[in-house]
């Protein structure tokens, strides 16, 4: 949809420093400005609604350190929406917005932006690269249709990009490659299209073939159009804007001339093995000649496979030197989907009406709560009212922004397809659906179900319509994984409690793998988080951007707790409260419940037909007594898992309370759970340490002092790569020890795999250190 003429649009407005710098509440004093070309706002006013077929939503993933920012910052600047360019080593670049991130080098919130490209609308999303914020990565792969993995073609496929490559084909989500780093003298062509090959199963198509290596590295042959692309030369710039683009011609360079024809004619066997279409023109029209197949045809087939995800295209380049960015651009244009081009399942149900999910919220001091919003069809408006479906409520948008840049462009109405930043949504929290009005919701509910009648008819619809997404509106929120860290967190003085609990609920907003809660016992505020940096990074953020200066509690292991036997108990609450006396017996069983070990879960059975001859609020009660005693485990207090009770009887004497009732179920739990012998689980992470040959030895003996497992050890070029399990009690500071161990020289990533039991003997020495803090 094209702007009506004569619309004004308030457009190129705020700069940064009103914006996400207030946002944030940090003052950084900008060493360069970034500036919109003059004639910006003409070229917007053309496309702030463009079709949707020109619309790409791209994920840019990787390992840390891989160069995505530095990508992505080249992206802005080739686009013309950056007049300088930013450089990550001097903590100025647009996206890495967040004064950590600029302090620590590494991009921690997935900051939407947004550019244009060759007629092309890009909304480009910085996925973090860290372990801890792989919630952040999976938010952010939610509603995209494409994304880019740069990779480090040093290292290739390093054990972040592997996790989150994992969420993208979980999602289903198209992919380009980009071998970044071409020019550092360990790069290697062969061995990352390899690593591709062997690590992510996928099946790499590689489109140029790089000029030069390591230092000599300076340009690209596109094996589409055979075109010679140089960056090194006198027409060419030092900022890579301009360069050097003509055919291939075999009197240029007759090595790189068969390199280049060998890699086409691969190039074209590898897209006819995996494309009927293209193999059949191949064979048909083309027969053997393949110099004779016009770039066309080529980049069809190319789209295609990428987007059944048959295979991946792989581009090459030097983002820090400037070298082969812009054919990155074109082959995100080229080769990624288009919004209607990816199946959002239950959207169907809402025809034109608006329907978007909220996928991040930022906190602005003055305009309060930011939010991005992916539309996934209908039009956003300023100043209209729309329906939460998850809270259940209306609420209003103020303002509708395009984040071009370091600057947020106020816009009229955003169509489907693309991603808003939204002003005025109060009670939005990450992961909510948002539609025009109730009344929408019911009549698309309407329609789902209908459409789930005719599937159950047999019609069309059944291959199309999921029971599950047709029966809930809710567009599928995110996973949010267990925290497996916590400690408590205490304002300066007590006055500024309410400061600090409205702080974490803005956090929580914005993240909600943070969680937050108050020890029943000391009536502490506890703070759980994913990481220690994850949880270093909130105290920073509430220090900056909230102003209260909190004090961390020692960092704790979340662990849990289980029983070995089955036990039965009875217990017998006789109180007397004023004039009431309340008598409760009960009589249940605990056993372990060895089928929920995956789920990690605890179960309520009711034993014969007792069930029945409870009354509901009784029941309840009984429930509400079970489920509290599995909050707090016998041996430690953490958290039961993997516990089924039956309870065997419950005798409620006339007159006695339901609270009553909650209380001795619980007494009794308690007691059932002491007698069946309490096992402490505890938390083992998957770990995966790439090291320099020369200190394995040095990580192997700390890790075995760390009750750590090894499973694997692999060699990837110069470097070993180990893969290990290892207790997270064990596992504190050991980015610390690690750098001192290997003088720098390692890297590592690690995820919760699951809760394992404790041997006795370390389960002692926890127990006698919990008594000794207490
Ligand atoms: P991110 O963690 O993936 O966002 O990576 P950054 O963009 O922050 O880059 C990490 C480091 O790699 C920085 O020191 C960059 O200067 C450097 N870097 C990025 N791209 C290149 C490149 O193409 N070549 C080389 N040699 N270094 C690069
Ligand atoms: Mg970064």
């Amino acid at each position: 949809m094209q702007f009506a003429a004569g619309v004004i649009i308030r457009a190129c407005v705020q700069r940064c420093r009103s914006c996400s710098s207030q946002t944030l509440g940090w003052r950084v004093q900008w060493k360069r400005s970034y500036s919109f070309l003059k004639d910006d706002v003409k070229s917007l006013r053309a496309v702030a609604n463009p079709d949707v077929s020109k619309i790409r939503n791209i994920g840019i993933m990787a390992h840390i350190d891989a160069g995505k920012t530095t990508t992505t910052e080249r992206m802005l600047y080739y686009s013309g929406y950056t007049r300088a360019l930013g450089d990550v080593d001097d903590g100025d670049t647009v996206t890495d917005y967040m004064a950590q991130e600029r302090e620590r080098g590494i991009t921690i919130q997935s900051a939407a932006v947004t550019f244009d490209w060759k007629e092309h609308r890009v909304n480009l999303i910085d996925t973090p690269g860290h372990v801890d914020f792989t919630l952040e990565v999976e938010r952010a792969l939610r509603v995209l249709d494409g994304a880019v993995a740069v990779f480090d073609a040093s290292a290739g496929v390093e054990a972040q990009t592997l996790t989150v490559w994992r969420q993208a084909e979980k999602h289903q989500i198209p992919c380009v490659c980009f071998l970044n780093k071409m020019d550092k003298p360990g790069a290697s062509l062969s061995y990352s299209l390899e690593s591709i090959r062997r690590k992510l199963k996928a099946n790499p198509v590689l489109l140029q073939v790089p000029i030069g290596s390591g230092k000599g590295f300076t340009g690209l042959v596109d094996l589409i159009t055979k075109q010679r692309m140089t960056w090194q030369g006198k027409s060419c710039s030092e900022d890579g804007r301009v360069f050097e683009n003509r055919v291939l011609q075999s009197t240029d360079d007759p090595e790189l001339w068969e390199e280049a024809n060998k890699a086409r004619g691969a190039l074209l066997e590898q897209l006819a093995d995996v494309d009927d279409e293209f193999a059949e023109l191949l064979l048909g029209e083309y027969g053997d000649n393949f110099d004779a197949v016009p770039a066309e045809k080529l980049r069809e087939a190319v789209r295609r496979v990428t987007l059944s995800r048959k295979a991946v295209p792989v581009l090459c380049g030097s983002s820090l030197k400037n070298k082969g960015v812009q054919p990155l651009l074109d082959a995100i244009t080229e080769y990624l989907p288009a919004p209607n081009e990816r199946n959002h399942d239950l959207v169907r149900w809402y025809k034109d009406d608006l329907c978007a999910l909220a996928f991040k919220v930022v906190h602005d001091k003055q305009r309060g709560p930011l939010v991005f919003l992916r539309i996934y069809s209908g039009s956003l408006k300023p100043q209209s009212s729309v329906y939460n479906i998850n809270r259940n409520g209306t609420e209003r948008i103020s303002r509708v922004l395009l984040p071009f840049a370091d600057r947020h462009v106020e816009i009229p109405s955003l169509s489907a397809g693309n991603i808003a930043l939204t002003v005025g949504l109060k009670q939005t929290v990450t992961g909510d659906t948002i539609v025009s009005s109730k009344a929408s919701a019911v009549a698309a509910a309407r329609r789902a179900q209908r459409g789930v009648e005719e599937a159950q008819n047999g019609v069309e619809e059944a291959q199309r319509g999921s029971g599950r997404e047709s029966s809930s509106l809710v567009l599928a929120g995110v996973e949010v994984p267990e925290p497996v860290f916590f400690c408590t967190i205490e304002p300066p003085t007590m006055s500024k409690q309410a400061d600090l609990e409205h702080a974490l609920n803005c956090l929580q907003r914005e993240d909600p793998s943070l969680k937050v809660r108050t020890d029943p016992d000391s009536g502490q505020t506890i703070l759980c988080g994913m990481g220690e940096l994850h949880i270093e990074i909130m105290h920073d953020r509430i220090k900056r951007e909230y102003n209260i200066e909190t004090h961390l509690g020692p960092l704790q292991v979340a662990y849990r707790e289980t029983i070995l036997q089955s036990v039965t108990a009875t217990d017998t609450l006789d109180r007397t409260l004023g004039e009431k006396r309340h008598i409760v017996t009960v009589e249940l069983t605990v056993s372990p419940w060895v089928e929920s070990v995956t789920s990690a879960q605890c179960n309520i059975a009711y034993d014969g037909n007792i069930e029945t001859q409870l009354s509901a609020e009784v029941k309840e009660a009984v429930d509400n007594g079970v489920q509290s005693a599995y909050l707090q485990g016998p041996v430690l207090g953490y958290p039961v898992q993997c516990v089924s009770t039956v309870i065997q009887s419950v005798c409620v004497e006339p007159g006695s309370s339901l609270a009553m009732v909650s209380a001795c179920v619980s007494r009794c739990m308690l007691k059932a759970l002491q007698q069946a012998g309490g096992q402490v689980l505890e938390p083992v992470m998957s770990l995966e340490v790439t090291v320099g040959e020369e200190y394995l030895s040095a990580v192997l003996g700390d890790l075995a002092q760390r009750r750590g497992s090894v499973h694997d050890i692999q060699s990837r070029h110069d470097n070993k790569m180990l893969l290990a399990t290892v207790p997270l009690a064990e596992m504190m500071g050991y980015s610390t020890v690690l750098r001192t161990l290997t003088s720098g020289n390692a890297t590592f990533s690690m995820e919760l795999s699951s809760y394992e039991p404790m041997n006795p003997q370390a389960q002692n020495t926890l127990l006698n250190k919990m008594a000794g803090l207490s």
